[in-house]
């Protein structure tokens, strides 16, 4: 292994953030994610997971400590990052097709790579027979697999997702992330999730984050010894209650309930 690829994904140093002159939002925070993690962050809500997720984006900068993506400043390492949220915010008089190629033209890339690209991905997320139809056609789960697609079109080393599935129905959102796990096994991103679910959280992760309130701290950090290739089978297994269970007990822990 090269030393350029042990620098970590992310880093926060001694991270603190607050709005203005508002309340800590988040405290010392000190995280290393690995290249190949994926990592999903749960806490109760206004716990400030939004808000690392938006630090480690540059959507805002932090207020003391110190923040590496991949060895460079938030600000830098933006290219190389892509960012999915929970409403899909497709553009609305674009075709799928061009909505999934939206990043590429902001990147100005050549209109041969766009479509090369665009087509490839519109086959990874199935949406193919559906290219030329409008954001309205599409149920809730097609929107979503849009959204996916266009944020791995510019090719992120780093792909921030903000309960992205948190408006699906719960069958709709279980394919989803089956098929998210698919994606990450072909396209090898670093993901950081922000997520309600713990089960949601278990099925994806190789670690999880548990975030406390007031002001947000790391509360505790927790490996997720899953086998991959996970497919929905998965869910039945003992194994993975037990983790939803602990998991769970860990998020109670983290409220001081
Ligand atoms: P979570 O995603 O865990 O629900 P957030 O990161 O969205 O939490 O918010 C954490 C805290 O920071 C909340 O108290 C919220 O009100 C506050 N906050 C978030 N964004 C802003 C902002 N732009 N300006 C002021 N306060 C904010
Ligand atoms: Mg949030």
């Amino acid at each position: 292994m090269s030393a350029a690829s042990t620098v970590p994904q992310v880093e926060f140093a001694a991270v603190t953030k607050s709005y203005g002159t508002g309340r800590v939002v988040l405290d010392a925070i000190a995280l290393t994610i690995q290249k190949g993690e994926f990592v999903s962050i749960i806490g109760p809500s206004g716990c400030g997971k939004s808000t690392v997720l938006k630090l480690i984006s540059g959507l805002t900068p932090p207020t003391n400590g110190t923040i590496r993506i991949d060895g460079m400043t938030p600000r830098d390492a933006r290219e190389t990052i892509s960012f999915i949220f929970q409403d899909a915010t497709l553009l609305p008089w674009r075709t799928v097709r061009d909505n999934v190629g939206l990043g590429l033209e902001l990147e100005r890339a050549g209109s041969n790579r766009r479509k090369k690209t665009t087509a490839a991905l519109l086959e990874l997320v199935r949406l193919q027979d559906v290219a030329e139809a409008y954001p309205r056609e599409l149920s809730g789960g097609m929107k979503m697999r849009a959204s996916i697609a266009r944020a791995l079109a510019t090719n992120p080393r780093l792909l921030l997702m903000d309960e992205p599935f948190a408006a699906l129905d719960e069958m709709t959102r279980d394919r989803m992330n089956e098929e998210l796990l698919r994606l990450r096994a072909e396209q090898k991103w670093t993901g950081v999730f922000v997520t309600h679910s713990v089960a949601e959280a278990v099925f994806l992760s190789t670690r999880i984050v548990v975030l406390s309130p007031h002001p947000g701290r790391i509360h505790a950090s927790f490996q997720v010894d899953l086998p991959f290739p996970r497919t929905a089978l998965l869910r039945e297994l003992p194994e993975f209650e037990a983790l939803v269970a602990r998991a769970s007990h860990v998020l109670r822990e983290a409220l001081g309930q």
